[in-house]
């Protein structure tokens, strides 16, 4: 018989987000939907960035230096894609003050870019409020199920490579 519901499984409701970053040239505009940031160590490992598993983790086992990754949902200004938008830790840091002063993110205005253009260019973050948005804005990101479905394949495939180079080696 089937199990009728009025709504979807958790699992099933959960779409699949895009992972924005700040781009080497021009800016990154948009409202964040997520009322506070949240974070973790991540790796970039065999050409993929991968969670810090912490205790046996395979990147760390390769002393590969874990890096801490900030996230937010933003709403892209040109785009209208909700999406996940990743900082570092240190670029992050105009959000933990917005935060620390006791507000919350969602509506704020994001602008992101690099100081001097280039991929790995330190990166500037403006935030403004934006009175009001918070009532129109979608429902924030679950942003740690949204990441485990972005990094469920990078982390297999990180891992997978790994014992089948151990197989052929
Ligand atoms: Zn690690």
């Amino acid at each position: 018989m089937p199990n009728w519901t009025d709504r979807p499984p958790v699992h099933t409701r959960q779409h699949a987000y895009s992972l924005f970053r700040t781009p080497a040239q021009g800016t990154i505009s948009g409202i964040i939907t997520s009322p506070t940031v949240l974070g973790c160590l991540t790796h970039f490992y065999r050409g993929r960035t991968i969670p810090c598993e912490g205790e046996n983790c395979p990147a760390c086992n390769d002393k590969r230096p874990p890096r801490y990754h900030a996230y937010v949902g933003l709403l892209g200004k040109k785009s209208r894609e909700h999406a996940l938008f990743e900082l570092t830790g240190h670029a992050a840091a105009p959000l933990y003050d917005w935060i620390e002063a006791g507000k919350s993110l969602r509506g704020a205005a994001l602008n992101a870019y690099r100081t001097r253009g280039g991929s790995n260019a330190p990166v500037t973050v403006q935030l403004s409020q934006m009175p009001g948005l918070e009532v129109v804005l979608p429902e924030p990101p679950d942003i740690q199920a949204a990441l485990e479905l972005i990094w469920g394949e990078a982390r297999s495939l990180a891992t997978n490579g790994d014992s089948h180079n151990a197989e052929r080696a």
